[in-house]
């Protein structure tokens, strides 16, 4: 764990995990970037808008019986609608993701598979073999980043915008997600142009989790 204090109020920003860069003050909102032990301000994120996920930072849950915290927050808007994606740390300090979309949960882990196509060959209903696993793309859109808290691996401004597929395995319990990210001037060229995560669809009750956000009016029964 790393703790600094806030170029621009001081406040304590803490990175639990060693991979990550980009970190956003909860008090001032104000977005930083990790450059070894010094921490530089980065701009101004606007705040995230009240969704109704169940979650937020500190919720903890359980993934094939490693117990995980979510840590950092993505929300990305695309032509009809909205997710979440949220960056899990677990306990060997790997890295991984749960996107929360309209009521689906998918748990996936960066993976480092090479030749992946470029986003203007692949689609709807192409098939692609990842780690043996054989995938269907399903979708294809374009989203950006709306607002991030938290912390992440990677930079994650306002405006950041990605093309994102997705694909399922012929069984519906696997899924690929390729995310492509388009050329920005404000990005740093330590950024992966293109990123495969692979992992499973689950259900809530599946991760038995914790430290779920309070909503009024809403009970978790299990
Ligand atoms: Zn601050």
């Amino acid at each position: 764990m790393l703790k600094f204090s806030c170029p621009s109020c001081g406040a304590e920003i803490v990175f639990k995990s060693t991979a990550s860069i980009y970190g956003i003050c909860s008090y001032c909102k104000s977005t930083t970037v990790r450059h070894d032990l010094n921490l530089e301000l980065y701009g101004k994120m606007s705040d995230l808008k009240e969704d109704l996920s169940p979650f937020c930072l500190g919720t903890k849950g359980f993934y094939k019986q490693q117990h995980f915290e979510l840590i950092g927050r993505l929300r990305l808007k695309w032509e009809n609608g909205f997710w979440n994606e949220w960056f899990v740390l677990l306990p060997n300090g790997l890295e991984a993701w749960l996107a929360e979309a309209m009521g689906f949960y998918m748990f996936s882990r960066p993976s480092n598979a090479s030749n992946l196509p470029f986003a203007s060959e692949v689609k709807i209903g192409e098939k692609y073999k990842f780690q043996n696993t054989i995938f269907q793309v399903e979708d294809i859109k374009e989203a950006t980043c709306i607002g991030s808290e938290g912390e992440l691996p990677f930079l994650a401004p306002v405006g950041r915008t990605i093309t994102s597929i997705d694909l399922s395995s012929a069984d519906g319990l696997s899924f690929a997600n390729l995310e492509y990210e388009q050329a920005s001037a404000q990005l740093t060229t330590k950024l992966t142009a293109k990123r495969l995560y692979l992992g499973e669809y689950l259900n809530f009750d599946d991760f038995n989790f914790s430290n779920l956000r309070e909503i009024e009016g809403w009970r978790y029964d299990h």
